[in-house]
């Protein structure tokens, strides 16, 4: 089990005030990976006071300690995840905007592979997969 956000802040000697201990909750319990405006929303059901600019800040805060992953699924939005979230690659459904997860111990080698025939020891990678549901008709 990964240490919380908190944790890590507080390791990282990150000051964290009451609204910026609210967003680390928030983000903690997401187990999907929401924009800043989703963040917004969910924090301001804690506590109304807090602000955009405040949650702006915040994660771009925790971004830059390694503390969040920025993730970008096409639509030109910043969405966060957990970086300590266990290894996972992502699949976007176009015509929803569903994330799903997914894991392939084939791609994982092989990826190991074209990096080492490339002369690298492979440190991560991030891929993003984009398609529409088998048998998906075009709206219109
Ligand atoms: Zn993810």
């Amino acid at each position: 089990m990964a240490e919380s956000i908190i944790a890590r802040c507080e390791a990282k000697g990150l000051r964290l005030t009451e609204q910026r201990r609210i967003i680390a909750r928030v983000l903690q319990e997401s187990e999907d990976h929401p924009d800043v405006e989703e963040l917004y929303t969910r924090a301001c059901a804690v506590d109304p006071k807090i602000s955009l600019a405040t949650v702006y800040r915040t994660v771009r805060l925790f971004e830059e300690a390694g503390i969040l992953d920025r993730l970008e699924f096409g639509d030109g939005r910043a969405r966060y995840e957990d970086a300590e979230r266990d290894h996972h690659d992502h699949l976007i459904d176009l015509s929803t905007g569903a994330v799903i997860e997914f894991c392939d111990p084939e791609i994982e080698a092989l990826q190991e592979k074209i990096a080492e025939r490339l002369g690298f020891r492979l440190k991560g990678h991030r891929m993003e997969l984009f398609g529409v549901p088998l048998g998906a008709r075009k709206k219109g």
